[in-house]
């Protein structure tokens, strides 16, 4: 890549109803580690009503049952362009309740099934207890092959098809708390029930991700320079296998 002014674009998926527990930290993350590098991003935030546009990266945090009530509505008007702009390359990464509307759908208790956009083949249903604590997931898309977080969330989420879980769960619940996985991908779609925030711990999977996200602008591989990072891998390191 010859030396120019790199750019990426971001569009925030309804952060004034889907932003639980600070999941807005990943977006903070991302936007830090590419300014920290020299590259210009471009940040949309993107509310009810507004055109989806045509971002490198998507994001999409947390929420509770009636806010992803209004949020599905509003995604599922949109579920073939997104899907378009999956088999373009975009990046996204889901937390939890946004994981969850990325699949097919979420059925809560006692409530209408939300219907979701289907860019992961997955499926959630609402569990009798609901999963709370941290979780380290081990997975073999990054070095540390470790992911930290805190789990907290009711709904169980079941993969198939050639959707493949972020990790294997070595604490916590992950998923479902059955089949030990946590999280998913599908080509560059992301989910994790991983709060925190997410990324601010797994820096390691921040640069992941915006390097799939140059990728997919530029048509090309782009090595990210390195950061000191020291405190975050500490930080990283103190919460692998912790359970409280
Ligand atoms: N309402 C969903 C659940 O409880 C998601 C919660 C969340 O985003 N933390 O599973």
């Amino acid at each position: 890549m010859e030396d120019k002014k790199l750019k990426l674009s971001i569009g925030h998926l309804y952060p004034r109803l889907l932003n639980l527990y600070g999941d807005i930290g990943n977006i903070i993350t991302i936007k830090r580690r590419c300014e920290w590098r020299g590259i210009d991003v471009e940040y949309n935030e993107i509310n009810m009503g507004d055109s989806i546009g045509n971002c490198d990266l998507y994001f999409i945090g947390g929420g509770q049952d009636k806010q992803q009530e209004d949020v599905a509505r509003e995604l599922y008007k949109n579920k073939e362009y997104f899907t378009t702009l999956r088999d373009a390359g975009a990046v996204f990464l889901g937390i939890c309740g946004g994981y969850q509307l990325l699949g097919h759908y979420y059925q809560p208790h006692d409530k209408e099934k939300l219907l979701g956009i289907s860019l992961l083949d997955a499926y959630t249903v609402a569990g009798k207890k609901r999963f709370i604590g941290n979780v380290t997931a081990k997975t073999d898309l990054v070095n540390p092959n470790s992911l930290v977080g805190f789990e907290n969330h009711s709904g169980l989420t079941y993969l198939q098809g050639e959707t493949k879980p972020l990790g294997i769960v070595s604490t916590g619940n992950g998923n479902n708390g059955q089949d030990k996985t946590e999280g998913a991908y599908y080509k560059n779609v992301f989910g994790t029930y991983l709060h925190g925030s997410f990324l601010p711990k797994n820096p390691h999977f921040a640069d992941y991700l915006i390097e799939l996200a140059l990728e997919k602008r530029y048509g090309e591989k782009i090595k990210l320079s390195r950061l000191n990072d020291e405190i975050e891998n500490k930080t990283h390191e103190l919460l692998v296998g912790k359970a409280y």
